[in-house]
């Protein structure tokens, strides 16, 4: 009996030994699968964040508006958002730099970064556009192992930054004529005109006409930087066309008789125009001023008839717009429109000039348009309103055969 207990305890003994190591082991498995476990989540959650940062990246790729490379050691392009594409066409999948954009300035630029140099930015031009690229090496594990290349278009950005220095030139240009008249005129008084009462209230008269074009000039810049810059709110009312224009004939007639020029208006009472009045006014009254002004014999006449998108064909859109504008003026206007022009029987306007007159400071004949006290400004402004609300405004001409401005504006029922 007490060896079966013997027996029984060593029996026990060897089972506990041989099974202590066991459940040590289960146990290390256990964990181990846990970790495992923990592992195999960690990582599906981070190939979806790679999935998710992936799909950022693409999405930041094509929402940016500059073109944006990735060019490999071996020059070949990994990597081309929609920008890039449309500029330089769908890169081939072992389509080099060189052989995908056939630009040896932007290769060159590629390989001195390649080098690790900080390259300055390349401007160059791609068919009318300037381009400016930039470029940043890739690193990695200290080599650098593909180059990232961006490139924004600056064609717009030069254009307007022209256009400043061009602005600053003219108005420079335009102050310089009259302040220099102004100069000689006073110092010609100083020196002895004062004495002579006639020759005195000549050079007087002078300094009047110079001082007014200044004033002319002054006022023009800034209702047209105020224009370019939309904080000239438009105040908009209805109005009689008939009365504008009235206002404007009366004001300008004495200006017409001294010509011995007619004034003439064909515009119906029954047209109301949803309009800003003062900036209406302005535009009648720079171009019966222009008319009257560039007009030796006959008259000026200032029609209006009321037109829809039907009536504004192609065919007598305007003549100094290119055809695409045509197009899209009877596609533009619809309902009920009124179209005024303001006619003369003028030297008219050559067929060459006629697409530039309304640029800013633009004069046919700079020398006439100085003794004429002009200042290149008026249409600019004048075409500035009419769009401002919503019309069109053009000028068709024979040279030598007179002029007639058209604009549209918004009818009121
Ligand atoms: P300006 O102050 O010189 O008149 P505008 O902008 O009003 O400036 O006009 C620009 C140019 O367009 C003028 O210098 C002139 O050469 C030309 N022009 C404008 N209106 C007429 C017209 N009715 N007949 C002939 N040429 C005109």
């Amino acid at each position: 009996m007490v060896d079966g207990w013997w027996i029984a305890a060593l029996l026990l003994i060897i089972l506990v030994g041989y099974t202590f190591p066991y459940r040590r082991l289960n146990k290390r498995l256990q964990q181990s699968l846990a970790e495992a476990a923990r592992l195999k989540s960690k990582l599906s959650s981070t190939r979806r964040e790679l999935v998710e940062v992936n799909a950022r990246r693409k999405k930041m790729l094509a929402a940016s508006t500059e073109a944006l490379v990735i060019v490999e050691r071996d020059y070949k392009i990994s990597s081309a958002n929609k920008v890039a594409r449309r500029l330089f066409g769908k890169p081939g999948s072992e389509a080099t730099l060189m052989a995908w954009t056939r630009q040896h300035l932007l290769q060159e630029l590629v390989e001195h970064t390649f080098q690790g140099e900080k390259a300055p930015p390349l401007y160059f031009t791609w068919g009318d556009r300037n381009l400016e690229a930039h470029t940043r090496f890739i690193k990695e594990h200290k080599e650098v192992v593909a180059v990232a290349l961006a490139i924004h278009d600056v064609t717009e950005v030069q254009r307007l930054s022209r256009a400043r220095r061009d602005f600053v030139t003219n108005i420079s240009h335009e102050l310089r004529s009259p302040l220099a008249s102004l100069q000689l005129l006073t110092e010609t008084l100083l020196n002895g005109a004062l004495d002579n009462k006639k020759m005195a209230l000549k050079l007087v008269n002078k300094i009047a006409t110079q001082t007014d074009t200044l004033n002319q000039l002054a006022q023009e810049v800034v209702d047209l930087s105020m224009l370019e810059s939309g904080k000239a709110p438009l105040r908009m009312a209805s109005f009689s066309l008939q009365a504008i224009v009235r206002k404007q004939i009366e004001a300008l007639l004495p200006q017409a008789d001294r010509k011995n020029l007619t004034l003439n208006t064909d515009v119906g009472d029954d047209i109301t125009v949803l309009v800003d009045e003062t900036m209406l006014g302005r535009v009648l009254t720079n171009l019966i001023h222009n008319a009257i002004k560039f007009t030796e014999t006959g008259g000026v006449t200032v029609s209006a008839k009321r037109v829809d998108g039907q009536d504004l064909s192609p065919q007598s859109a305007p003549s100094s717009l290119p055809t695409g504008k045509e197009i899209a003026i009877s596609k533009e206007i619809e309902g009920d429109w009124v179209m005024v022009s303001v006619a003369d029987t003028g030297k008219g306007i050559a067929a060459d000039e006629l697409g530039r007159i309304f640029e800013r400071f633009y004069k046919v004949d700079p020398a006439r348009s100085r003794r004429d006290a002009g200042t290149g400004l008026g249409l600019a402004i004048a075409r500035h309103i009419v769009e401002a609300h919503g019309g069109h405004i053009w000028v068709e001409s024979n040279y030598g055969d007179g002029a007639t401005f058209y604009f549209t504006l918004p009818t009121d029922y």
